[in-house]
């Protein structure tokens, strides 16, 4: 994953992947609507919107996602032809509803012996098993992001399904801090001085580094936030530092800084959603 050309297939592929999902949403933003009863009260308890245990999720969304999946594999190299055309050869085997909930679960011993069960490679169904409950759950979470209490909610995890932040912004017009969820897309404000995987609010432990190297117009545009309690790491863009013109798309941009992972793993900090950027580094973890 970390090789040159490797890497930059895998972006290729991202970025293909971006583009499929992007107009699978404007396809059917209009005609999903999430049934009020899985909303849940956000007031009470600061939960979630959505109750993900009981989120029901239809056929058709998944069916036709995976059809799009497919054809995006097909035209890229970076999962091996062979192991592309094993999945094409038994890709009625698979269950779409079962695969997205063991990803949005995490269970990777179930995820691995059903990757084994089809004879694909766990690397590609869990892509496929990924792509699927982000595209989706992007779709339901579209439908009542109006719903967040944005001023109110200032939690680590997502308003709307619950999950970790993939990665953040600071915004360009008023540097206020933004966390976008790993699964559902959802962005939402959060404090500058804390940590969104414990809570700790101690400014000696929290600091941030960012390469030296990165040229000077963009330099600390891109940035890792780490915390020395939980040892748990972020990335950050600054749009306040990168050229006007430039609008950072944050699902791309957590692609394109894998090499700032790098860094902060050897430093030895954690993120607990980094198995959703790179699959094949940590699944077993
Ligand atoms: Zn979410
Ligand atoms: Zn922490």
């Amino acid at each position: 994953m970390t090789a040159p050309a490797e890497s930059k297939l895998y972006l290729g592929l991202c970025q293909q992947i971006a583009e499929v999902r992007s107009a699978f949403k404007t396809r059917h933003l209009k005609d999903t609507k999430t049934p009020d009863e899985q909303i849940q009260e956000q007031a009470e308890g600061k939960k979630p919107l959505l109750d993900m245990q009981k989120l029901k999720i239809g056929k058709k969304l998944p069916d036709e996602f995976f059809n799009d999946l497919l054809s995006v594999l097909k035209s890229n190299e970076f999962f091996s032809r062979m192991e592309i055309d094993r999945l094409l050869a038994n890709k009625e085997k698979i269950n779409l509803l079962k695969l997205i909930r063991l990803v949005l679960d995490r269970d990777f011993p179930r995820l691995i012996s059903f990757s084994s069960q089809l004879e694909i490679e766990t690397d590609l169904v869990l892509f496929i098993g990924l792509n699927l409950s982000q595209a989706v759950l992007e779709l339901y979470a579209d439908t009542i992001k109006d719903k967040v209490d944005q001023e109110n909610w200032l939690k680590g995890n997502c308003p709307v399904c619950g999950s970790y932040p993939g990665i953040e912004k600071l915004r360009r017009d008023d540097g206020k801090r933004i966390l976008r969820c790993s699964f559902c897309g959802t962005e939402w404000y959060f404090k500058r001085i804390m940590c969104p995987f414990c809570d700790n609010e101690d400014h000696n432990s929290l600091r941030y580094f960012f390469i030296e190297e990165d040229s000077p117009t963009e330099k600390a545009a891109f940035r890792v936030d780490v915390c020395d309690k939980c040892k748990s790491y972020i990335k950050t863009v600054d749009e306040r530092k990168l050229p006007e013109s430039e609008k950072p798309d944050l699902y791309l941009e957590n692609f394109n800084t894998i090499y700032l992972d790098v860094l902060a793993q050897k430093d030895g900090y954690q993120s607990p959603t980094y198995w959703m950027v790179a699959p094949s580094e940590d699944l077993l973890v």
